[in-house]
């Protein structure tokens, strides 16, 4: 359990994200407008009447954004509501010309209920993270302070595209339900983790960098072992892994050092700084926007089919448990590998097309990957899951290089020692297949044992001495006999093969 020392006990965290992924689709959640709004659109010019609510604008809602959210929710192995609806959120802020953004409250049933996703604890188990409910809502625009010296300037291309909030779970009712993110790298791995859903599911990019994913850190601390949940803060629209785990830490240090010092959290809402990794507070619960939720009254009650739900369902891919479910259950991958070969779907499909290559050999691919290739992120395209040998200088290293390579060393062709030689000669931009290289190179192995025994016969009458130690109980000296005989091979021979014969004809 990830704890934090204090000056008289020991402190355990509790953390709730509200992650918005931005929809994939055409149009934007109630306009036509185009929803690519990518940065090299010039601005202002994706807006349709609707997202700068020109009078008489009535919002119709995009069916396509409703089937995103439904397969997400199916992805999050939650309930979807056969009923839900839309109401206006008060916001008045020129980055949201309609005045309130159109949401789904949380007195109403969302879209998406509840549900949850599997994530690697940090005990290296699986742990489900439980869902409370994700729901659609509009984006705002955005505004542009630094152009000009003294105005401001919107652009609502972003304005109305569709974003789904996905809200964690505290089971406040059953504190020792613990199925909560509780560290910093529990976080990190929960939001890779609905990344890597909503992109094998086409739902979203979910890129935190291009702002397609963003979330919302709260936290709150507890003595360890108390069950208890104490008042949490909010820190709010945080666009990377890495400051969020240095916004948790820092704000749940902020935290105990107050409760240290015998004062009390107050529930506010942090602004985290990018410059020195400190939280400090933005509002205080108490000034509180007053959102005056209220029902929309352009828009009907949202209806869910059973049969578009399950025709939905029906199409859905694999998700990443899924597939770590499989490499655990068909390769014997430990929890640990599982979860590492599937931390986006790239890898896994890389993975996946290096075993279609040899499928007997899924172990060793997958350790060979995680050992090395993870190592050189740079010379393998995990994007291109597809064989494409032979990249000029570049070399890439593909799914196929290493089923090769992994196969030799299985059947004898090379040992360990000059499969690692084969693999950094292609680091190195080695071109051809590993069994090019070992040709051109002579890396064969040597497994005759005829050829290995007479080269054990020459090492043994050149250390005569060293076989009189062995022969009186120096056992140990073993290893500086299949040293020699390695070397004497040019490191081809088998080390087993060599292993066995020195036995035998040291015993
Ligand atoms: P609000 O409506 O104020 O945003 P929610 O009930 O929607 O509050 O909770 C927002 C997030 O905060 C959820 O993910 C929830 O699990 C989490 N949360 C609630 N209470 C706590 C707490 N005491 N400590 C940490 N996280 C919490
Ligand atoms: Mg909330």
């Amino acid at each position: 359990m990830f704890t934090i020392k204090g000056k008289k006990t020991d402190w355990e965290l509790v953390i709730g994200l509200e992650t918005h992924i931005e929809v994939l689709s055409n149009s934007k959640l109630f306009s036509g407008a185009s929803a690519d709004y990518n940065p090299t659109v010039a601005p202002n010019t994706q807006v349709s009447m609707i997202d700068v609510a020109m009078p008489g604008m009535l919002p119709v809602l995009n069916e396509y954004c409703v089937e995103q959210a439904i397969k997400m929710g199916l992805g999050l192995n939650a309930e979807i509501s056969r009923h839900s609806k839309f109401a206006r959120k008060q916001y008045f802020y020129p980055d949201l010309p309609q005045g309130y953004q159109i949401s789904q409250p949380a007195e109403e049933p969302p879209i998406v209920g509840r549900g949850w996703v599997e994530i690697m604890g940090d005990d290296g188990q699986p742990k489900k993270i439980l869902i409370e409910r994700a729901h659609l809502e509009q984006d705002a625009g955005k505004l542009k302070h630094d152009v000009h010296p003294t105005k401001s300037f919107a652009d609502y291309n972003r304005t109305g595209v569709a974003l789904l909030e996905i809200v964690t779970f505290l089971d406040t009712k059953n504190p020792e339900n613990n199925s909560y993110i509780s560290s910093p790298d529990e976080a990190e791995r929960y939001l890779r983790e609905i990344r890597e859903i909503a992109r094998a599911l086409g739902v979203s990019k979910a890129n935190m960098e291009e702002g397609s994913m963003r979330a919302d850190v709260n936290v709150s601390v507890r003595p360890v072992g108390s069950n208890e949940f104490r008042t949490r803060t909010e820190t709010k629209n945080m666009v990377s892994f890495k400051f969020i785990k240095s916004a948790i830490e820092y704000e749940a240090r902020r935290q105990i050092e107050i409760y240290e010092n015998g004062g009390t959290v107050s529930q506010d809402t942090m602004r985290y700084s990018q410059a020195d990794g400190t939280t400090s507070v933005m509002r205080s619960k108490e000034d509180a926007l007053d959102y005056r939720y209220f029902p929309d009254p352009d828009l009907l009650p949202l209806e869910i089919s059973e049969e578009t739900i399950e025709r939905i369902r029906s199409n859905m891919p694999e998700l990443p448990a899924a597939t770590r479910a499989r490499y655990i259950r068909d390769y014997g991958l430990t929890e640990y590998d599982a979860a590492r070969l599937t931390e986006t779907t790239d890898i896994s499909k890389w993975f996946d097309t290096a075993v279609d290559n040899k499928p007997a050999r899924a172990k060793p691919i997958a350790n060979w990957m995680i050992s090395e290739l993870f190592a050189h992120p740079e010379n393998w395209d995990m994007k291109n899951a597809v064989d494409t040998s032979d990249q000029g200088t570049a070399r890439i290293i593909t799914p196929s290089d290493l089923a090769e390579l992994v196969d030799m060393i299985a059947t004898n062709e090379i040992n360990g020692k000059q499969a690692k030689e084969i693999f950094i000669k292609m680091l190195d931009g080695e071109s051809g297949t590993p069994r090019n290289i070992a040709d051109k190179f002579g890396m064969k192995q040597i497994t005759d044992a005829a050829a290995i025994e007479s080269v054990v016969n020459d090492i043994i009458t050149k250390n005569a001495a060293q076989v009189e130690q062995y022969k009186s109980g120096k056992t140990g000296l073993l290893g500086f006999f299949v040293g020699a005989v390695m070397k004497a091979t040019g490191g081809k021979a088998n080390p087993a093969v060599v292993n066995e014969i020195l036995r035998k004809k040291l015993s």
